[in-house]
C-alpha cells in the first residue's frame, strides 16, 4: 500500500509574501516561507519535517565545509491556468540525485521520502508559485554531510533539504561563449556526470577569465585532448548542423545528463530531426562555422531552458551566429516544452506531476 510519509508541518507565524515584490525577482535571491527537511542518522533517514525557512546551525568541523560532500539538484513548477502547481519531471531529478549521491558515498534519497517532502512543501507554499507567464518556481533539492569531524571518510550523519525560489521570465537573451582549450571540468572516471557541489566550484575559475574577456561562459571541451565540445557550465549544449542535431552522449561519465537534453531529444526525434548524440570535434564546429552549415547552436537546462549562442570563440577567433525567428527548431522547441510546462499542452510523456 502507498501510504504517505509522516512529515511534521510547523508553519511560519509571519509569512514573507505580502513584501514580496512578484515584478521585480531575481533568481536565487527571494526564497519561499518554509523548508523541508530530513535527517539520516545511524543507517536510516528520519525526523521528516517541514519548517519556516531560517539558517543552520554548523559546527566548524562540519565534514561539508571541508571536504564538499555534497549533492544538488535543480527542478521547476510551473502555474496552469487553473491555478493548479505543476512540477516537470521530479522523478528525473530524484534518480539523478541519487546517481550523484551515490558517486559521493551520501546515503541514496528513497522515492517516496524525495516525492512527499516536495509536495508537501509545495503544497505549503503553493502561493510561491508565481501565476505569470514565463515564471516559475524554482526547486532546491540538496543533501550534505553532517558529522562533525575532520578525518577523511564518508559522513555518517546527512541532512536532505528541500527549499523553493520564485524566479521571473527568464528570458535568455543570446549568449557568447568561449570554447575552453586549457582548463577541464571533468575527467573519465571522475565527478563530471554527478550533480556535486565541487565541480561547480572548480569551474568558476576558469568561466571567471572566460568571463573577463567578454564571453558570457564557457564551452567545455574534454579534459584528455581538449579536441571535441563537452557541454556548459550549467547547460548541456546542442549544435544543428545541416539539418542534424548533435549534442555529446552522457556515457563518457564526464557531462551531466541535462533533464531538459533528455527532454529536447525526445521530442526532435518526434518531430522527425535527425539526432545525434555524439561528440563534436573543435575542428568540425570551426568548418561548421566558417561554411555557414551550422544552422543553430544552444544551450539546454532548467534555468532558461534553451539558451541561444549568438558568438563562439575558438582559439582567438570569434565567430558570429545569425539570429533565430520563431521557426528556428530551437525555438519550436521552447514552444513546445513551455507548452508542456504551463499545461497548455497535452503531457504524452508523463512529464507533469500536478499537485
Ligand atoms: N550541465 C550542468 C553542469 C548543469 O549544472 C546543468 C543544470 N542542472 C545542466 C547541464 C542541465 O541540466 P538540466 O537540464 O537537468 O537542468
Amino acid at each position: 500500500m502507498n501510504t504517505t510519509l509522516n512529515i511534521e508541518i510547523n508553519k511560519t507565524k509571519v509569512s514573507k509574501l505580502p513584501q514580496t515584490n512578484f515584478d521585480d525577482l531575481k533568481f536565487g535571491q527571494t526564497i519561499s516561507d518554509h523548508m523541508f527537511v530530513a535527517d539520516f542518522e545511524n543507517g536510516e533517514w528520519g525526523n521528516f519535517r517541514i519548517e519556516p525557512y531560517a539558517p543552520l546551525q554548523l559546527n566548524p568541523a562540519n565534514a561539508t565545509l571541508h571536504y564538499g560532500q555534497s549533492v544538488f539538484e535543480g527542478m521547476k513548477a510551473y502555474k496552469n491556468e487553473n491555478g493548479e502547481a505543476l512540477i516537470f519531471r521530479a522523478d528525473a531529478n530524484q534518480k539523478r540525485l541519487n546517481e550523484s549521491a551515490k558517486r559521493m558515498c551520501i546515503p541514496e534519497v528513497p522515492e517516496q521520502l524525495f516525492m512527499d517532502g516536495l509536495t508537501q512543501l509545495l503544497e505549503v507554499d503553493k502561493d510561491w508559485i508565481p501565476n505569470k507567464p514565463g515564471c516559475s518556481l524554482y526547486i532546491r533539492p540538496f543533501v550534505f554531510a553532517t558529522d562533525d569531524y575532520l578525518g577523511i571518510r564518508p559522513s555518517e550523519k546527512y541532512k536532505f533539504m528541500i527549499f523553493t525560489c520564485p524566479v521571473g521570465n527568464y528570458y535568455s537573451k543570446p549568449v557568447s561563449v568561449k570554447v575552453e582549450c586549457q582548463y577541464t571540468r571533468a575527467a573519465e572516471g571522475g565527478t563530471g556526470f554527478a550533480k556535486a557541489a565541487g565541480n561547480y566550484a572548480g569551474s568558476l575559475y576558469p568561466a571567471l577569465q572566460a568571463q573577463k574577456q567578454g564571453y558570457d561562459q564557457l564551452l567545455w571541451t574534454d579534459g584528455k585532448s581538449h579536441q571535441h565540445i563537452e557541454e556548459s557550465g550549467t547547460m548541456n549544449v546542442m549544435f544543428m548542423i545541416n539539418a542534424s542535431l548533435i549534442t555529446a552522449p552522457t556515457t563518457t561519465g564526464t557531462i551531466l545528463k541535462g533533464i531538459t537534453r533528455d527532454s529536447v531529444l525526445t521530442l526532435a526525434r518526434e518531430m522527425g530531426v535527425k539526432v545525434e548524440e555524439r561528440f563534436l570535434r573543435v575542428t568540425e564546429l570551426e568548418d561548421a562555422l566558417r561554411s555557414g552549415t551550422l544552422v543553430e547552436a544552444f544551450g539546454t537546462g532548467t534555468a532558461a531552458t534553451i539558451a541561444h549562442i549568438a558568438k563562439i570563440h575558438i582559439n582567438g577567433n570569434d565567430y558570429e551566429l545569425p539570429q533565430k525567428d520563431s521557426s528556428a527548431f530551437s525555438n519550436i522547441i521552447l514552444e513546445t516544452l513551455d507548452g508542456i510546462k504551463y499545461g497548455k499542452l497535452e503531457d504524452k510523456h508523463n512529464w507533469i506531476i500536478k499537485i
